[in-house]
């Protein structure tokens, strides 16, 4: 599947926000928006003053920073919607959900890894199982109960071992859980909650939008 190779530090700036892209320098004062604060990018950035935005404009700019936290290119984005939006309940809660669900999204919140991308490069070289088999497609979605673990033979992954040692700076949400740490298990306790999902996020704005 397709994904953004530009540079994301552009894209937190973009959205003029952290948005946790790269990794380890995203919790360093080396993070470009810890130095130079949330100009846009380009080479007139620091000149351009950011309009306030309403309407059309808020909305899209909120469905850019879901995508772009989460990885996703439009087409996969609006699938996740159209999904969402034939479930039960609400329809901005559960986009949330099942993008939180991803089993990329899961590596990195257990702390497998310190960034979405680097999770998705797990999952993809088939570092990672699910219930004692391997599973290499990031958009796998995990369920109550499941235990995501990194498989043995992985273990001694040096950029496993050190995001592990950094997650816990970054705390686990309550829905997952790491039941040992030895063996790099983990497991689903409950299905993600809208105040799981740490970053700011107005899911009302997107559904709005893909609602017209
Ligand atoms: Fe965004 Fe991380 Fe780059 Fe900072 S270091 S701008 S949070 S991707």
């Amino acid at each position: 599947m397709a994904r953004y190779r530009g540079p994301v530090c552009r894209l937190c700036r973009r959205e003029g926000m952290k948005l946790f892209l790269k990794g380890e320098r995203c919790y360093k004062p080396s993070c470009p928006i810890e130095k130079r604060g949330t100009q846009p990018p380009g080479q007139h950035g620091r000149n351009v003053r950011r309009a306030k935005l309403i309407g059309y404009g808020e909305q899209l700019r909120e469905k850019q920073k879901v995508k772009r936290i989460y990885g996703l290119l439009e087409r996969q984005f609006r699938l996740y919607f159209e999904r969402a939006a034939r479930m039960k309940g609400v329809t901005g809660e559960n986009l949330l959900s099942l993008l939180e669900r991803r089993l990329d999204n899961s590596v990195y919140r257990l702390g497998y890894a310190t960034s979405r991308a680097q999770a998705r490069q797990l999952v993809r070289h088939g570092h990672i199982s699910v219930n004692g088999r391997k599973v290499n497609i990031p958009s796998f979605q995990v369920k109550v109960g499941d235990e995501v673990a990194v498989n043995e033979g992985s273990r001694v992954n040096i950029h496993i071992q050190s995001a592990l040692q950094t997650a816990s700076g970054r705390g686990r949400p309550n829905w997952l859980e790491i039941a040992s740490l030895d063996e790099m298990k983990g497991r689903v306790l409950a299905l993600p909650r809208r105040e799981d999902i740490g970053q700011s996020i107005n899911e009302q704005l997107i559904v709005e939008l893909y609602s017209k």
